[in-house]
């Protein structure tokens, strides 16, 4: 499951609660150039490394893909997810639309989804409350997000994020549904068959 939305909409505070309450759905820590924020921790949100270890792990092919958001390098790691692929456990993604797109092409039965703030001045508070970056930063994430909701139309799903409890509700009811596709259920249909 892939998740994306404009920074500063609520993905962090909407997928926690999901992976907290679902231990077979893990999240795959990205590796990023980006400071750590306060509460954020190293090797559970993002392992933090340096500009000079992240290209070495461009130049070994150790990324599912990678991009540069807001003067930082971000990079999903083709490690962490075949660690949880060969656990047989589901895979939360957070990452940006070109990021996400770049993964439809290669998992195109992953399901895409888009969190929305419900206006563009809720997301300028919140970007605003969570405080991190310089005001010039902050700007610039919020300028972004104008392009990145360009990127909806080809998502599965899409959930505002107004009221977090309804939108964390909302995020879990696509995960459960997802879950119970016929698809996804015939390693319990096949051996009923067989019996
Ligand atoms: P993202 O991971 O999308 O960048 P965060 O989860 O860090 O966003 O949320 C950004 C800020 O908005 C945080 O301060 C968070 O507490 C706040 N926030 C998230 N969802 C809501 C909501 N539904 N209503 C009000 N504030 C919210
Ligand atoms: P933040 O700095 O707010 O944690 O993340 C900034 C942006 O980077 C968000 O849109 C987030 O989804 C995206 N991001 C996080 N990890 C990755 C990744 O591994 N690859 C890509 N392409 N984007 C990522």
């Amino acid at each position: 499951m892939v998740v994306s939305a404009p920074s500063g909409t609520g993905k962090t505070s909407i997928c926690r609660p999901l992976l907290r309450e679902f231990p077979a759905l893990r999240f795959s820590v990205s590796f990023t150039t980006r400071p750590p924020r306060r509460g954020e921790a190293d090797g559970r949100d993002y392992h933090f490394v340096t500009p000079d270890a992240f290209r070495e792990k461009i130049q070994a092919g150790d990324f599912v893909e990678w991009a540069e958001n807001y003067g930082h390098l971000y990079g999903t790691s083709r490690g962490v997810i075949e660690e949880i692929r060969g656990r047989g456990e589901d895979i939360l993604l957070d990452v940006e639309p070109r990021g996400a797109r770049a993964l439809k092409e290669i998992y195109p039965k992953g399901v895409f989804v888009f969190v929305l703030p419900p206006d563009l001045a809720e997301l300028q508070r919140r970007l605003w409350k969570r405080g991190d970056g310089d005001e010039e930063v902050r700007r610039w994430r919020y300028q972004k997000a104008r392009d990145e909701i360009q990127e909806v139309f080809w998502y599965d799903y899409i959930v505002v994020n107004d009221r977090l409890e309804q939108a964390i509700e909302r995020m879990r009811a696509i995960y459960l549904a997802e879950k119970c596709r016929r698809e996804r259920q015939m390693g319990i249909v096949s051996p009923l068959l067989a019996e």
